[in-house]
């Protein structure tokens, strides 16, 4: 169940980087269809993820909320997964990591995990 989570909100984050423009939680249900993410996970992930600050949702005139990255620079989000908060790393932590899978296997990384998941400071303590 967690896992499940996981591996969806990393999809739906990825396919947000690639939009040029805003997007329907239901266009971006359509396009995770083979990934069979439910739409109901769409809309929870969106929420959160709006109400971290991580994605803008805009409604249009017709009523359709649409949801667009906060910012297009690469970042990644580290979430707890105790409480949920995220912090946004401004810098990509798989630079030196994507540089020598390259060095090594000459296999080129163009998908990364967009959220890390673990324990803030917080919860790390109360452990
Ligand atoms: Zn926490
Ligand atoms: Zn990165």
């Amino acid at each position: 169940m967690e896992l499940k989570s996981t591996k969806s909100r990393n999809e739906i984050l990825s396919l947000l980087k690639k939009q040029s423009a805003p997007i329907a939680a239901s266009e971006i249900f359509k396009k995770l269809m083979s990934k069979k993410i439910t739409l109901s996970t769409v809309y929870r992930t969106l929420e959160a993820f709006s109400k971290n600050g991580v994605v803008k949702k805009e409604v249009q005139q017709n009523g359709t909320a649409v949801y667009y990255l906060a910012s297009n620079e690469h970042c990644h989000i580290l979430e707890c997964k105790n409480c949920h908060n995220t912090i946004r790393l401004k810098y990509c932590p798989y630079d030196n990591a994507n540089d020598r899978i390259k060095k090594e296997t000459n296999f080129l990384v163009d998908e990364e995990n967009v959220v890390i998941y673990g324990l803030c400071k917080n919860c790390s303590k109360k452990k």
